[in-house]
């Protein structure tokens, strides 16, 4: 399986990091290896003083397919989750600055976090799923996907005209504004509306 991730899909987002507005989606991917196991601690990796949350929806792909149309992109997923795609920022500029693809600050091993799914017929919308991430108990990212600028069915038509999608990938569909560093003995709790989805320990 592969780990599909959208960057720049939250205009509050973009601004907080000073970002450029992009014209299309921004993806990098990440591997299987990326993921965190469950129930195992994320250990801060030792190449990086600023490793931040970036709590994103999840969308898990349930059937093969390429150039997906837009308006048959929900035949394509049934279920919702959520996640963490943890980012050594401080990395990440340097190979911003130079002009260097992000693998090494987003796709290092437990960079990805995993959380439980929902079946998508429990939400009557969609483009209005709000979710949040609390760090020790304080919530400090909140979001709704009505407020992507790429919504998932666009996502998957963009996703789709580059990549084969296959049963069991996972894409990660942006983060909202508010990231931030983590330190060790935080604990990061994950919700999609009231329903707590994941809660990880940081090392
Ligand atoms: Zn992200």
């Amino acid at each position: 399986m592969k780990i599909i991730c959208i960057g720049r899909n939250y205009a509050d987002h973009i601004k907080e990091l000073d970002n450029a507005r992009p014209s299309e989606p921004i993806i990098f991917l990440k591997p299987d290896t990326a993921i965190l196991l469950k129930k195992q601690p994320f250990f801060i990796p030792e190449f990086s003083n600023d490793v931040q949350h970036e709590v994103e929806l999840l969308v898990r792909i349930n059937k093969i397919g390429k150039h997906i149309d837009q308006k048959f992109a929900h035949k394509y997923y049934d279920e919702i989750g959520l996640g963490i795609d943890f980012t050594a920022r401080d990395l990440q500029s340097e190979l911003k600055q130079k002009g260097l693809p992000w693998e090494k600050a987003k796709s290092f091993d437990g960079a990805a976090v995993v959380g439980n799914f929902l079946k998508k017929e429990i939400f009557s919308d969609i483009n209005n799923i709000d979710f949040s991430l609390k760090r020790n108990g304080k919530v400090v990212q909140k979001g709704n996907s009505v407020l992507m600028m790429w919504k998932i069915d666009a996502l998957i038509e963009y996703i789709s005209k580059y990549f084969t999608l296959k049963i069991g990938d996972i894409i990660f569909t942006g983060t909202p504004a508010g990231v931030g560093s983590v330190q060790p003995n935080d604990v990061l709790t994950g919700y999609i509306g009231e329903t707590e989805m994941f809660s990880i320990k940081v090392k």
